[in-house]
């Protein structure tokens, strides 16, 4: 097992800086996440852990040993790609025993494993089967038997569930979890579906724009984010723009503008992200915080609005409500049952609770 420090790394193509001054520890036997958008540079630092890339500046190291230009066959990686990469028409065996046989390793030793791994994967009926034979998820269930038969100290995984149809990828997240705990590998998992982030990893690192905004268990990530990026990115979440932001001694406030009043938040110090003087800041509000009422509500931070659209899940209900003409909110409640729902048009009244609102930086570019 290793563990994996990135240490001010920056990759360029041409003028194409595709990840800037990134430093990561990833720990021991650490079920990693490499979140964020399309283009975020998430594949550019997982090829640069493989050995694929190398960093522009920067150090690679996995445990003391520096990797920062060892080629990728020296460095005992395994990795599973989005298009599994496998060869349609060698069997699962054949497939699974490829790396086995580029190490040297003699035949009675690589039928052992072989077939140690595709029964750990649940594959060891389909071991004579063409690879184009197989469904998608028994595919996926190869190329992750391909990446483990060599015994890597690391797995890699660059977005491997994306083929997957949902039902599918449901089923192949426990899977991959369930092997992971099993071999206890250190593990980085590239994606960039926040439910997976959430419910697989042990750490999340949400990237934007080739930098890492924050590092995170999934709940420090969803409930204390460091800016707006990382708040609208994890979840959804209601964001508006703080008009002014007022310190005293032991009180600070902060107030957004709503028709008909403002939001007002004070003495929230516990719920503030670091930010300076000069930031701009945003409320940020999830909509499962959110009450959306039909009656009349007292207390803080009450406004009148109407309701615009009504999305029903099943387990959950959200109510999306125009304030005015710039500013809609969304409020989630748990499913109550028909008699509860809103109707498009209704005249609601919208709280939104001090101790939910989260004071966050506008994420710098
Ligand atoms: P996706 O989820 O779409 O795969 P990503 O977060 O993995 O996105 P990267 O593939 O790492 O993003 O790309 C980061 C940036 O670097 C993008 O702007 C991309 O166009 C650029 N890039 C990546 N690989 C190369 C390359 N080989 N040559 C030139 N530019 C590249």
């Amino acid at each position: 097992m290793s563990t994996v420090h990135l240490s001010a790394i920056t990759k360029q193509f041409g003028k194409v800086t595709a990840v800037e001054g990134l430093d990561l520890i990833i720990k021991e036997g650490e079920f990693f996440t490499f979140l964020g958008p399309s283009g975020c540079g998430k594949t550019t630092t997982l090829r640069m852990v493989a050995g694929f890339y190398y960093p522009t500046k920067g150090v690679v190291k996995f445990n003391d040993r520096d990797m920062t230009t060892v080629p990728p066959e020296k460095r005992n990686t395994g990795m599973v790609f989005q298009n599994y990469a496998l060869f349609p028409h060698m069997t699962v065996f054949e497939n699974v025993a490829f790396g086995l046989k580029v190490r040297k390793m003699s035949k009675a030793e690589t039928k052992k494993r072989v077939e140690d791994v595709l029964r750990k994967v649940r594959l060891d009926q389909y071991m004579e089967r063409q690879v184009s034979q197989l469904s998608g998820g028994q595919q996926q269930r190869v190329a992750l038997a391909r990446a483990l038969v060599i015994e890597p100290d690391i797995l890699l995984l660059d977005e491997p569930l994306s083929n997957l149809d949902a039902r599918l990828r449901d089923e192949m997240r426990a899977e991959i979890l369930r092997l992971q705990k099993e071999y206890q590998i250190t593990t980085i998992y590239v994606t960039h579906d926040q439910v997976e982030a959430l419910t697989m990893s042990d750490r999340i690192a949400v990237f934007n724009f080739g930098k890492c905004q924050q590092v995170g268990t999934p709940t420090e990530i969803y409930n204390e984010p460091v800016n707006d990026f990382v708040a609208e990115f994890i979840g959804e979440t209601n964001l508006l723009p703080v008009r002014e932001a007022a310190s005293g001694e032991s009180l600070r406030s902060f107030h957004a503008d709503v028709l008909g009043g403002e939001v007002s938040v004070n003495n929230t110090s516990l719920n503030i992200a670091g930010y300076t003087e000069n930031d701009d800041l945003m409320m940020s509000v999830r909509p499962e915080a959110v009450e959306v009422s039909g009656q009349r509500v007292t207390g803080a931070n009450v406004f009148p609005g109407r309701v615009k659209m009504v999305q029903f899940t099943g387990a959950a209900v959200h109510t999306y409500v125009e304030m005015n003409e710039q500013l809609t909110l969304v409020g989630t409640a748990l499913n109550q049952g028909p008699s509860t729902y809103l109707k498009e048009g209704a005249d609601v009244f919208v709280r939104l609770p001090e101790d939910q609102i989260r004071i966050v930086p506008k994420a710098g570019v």
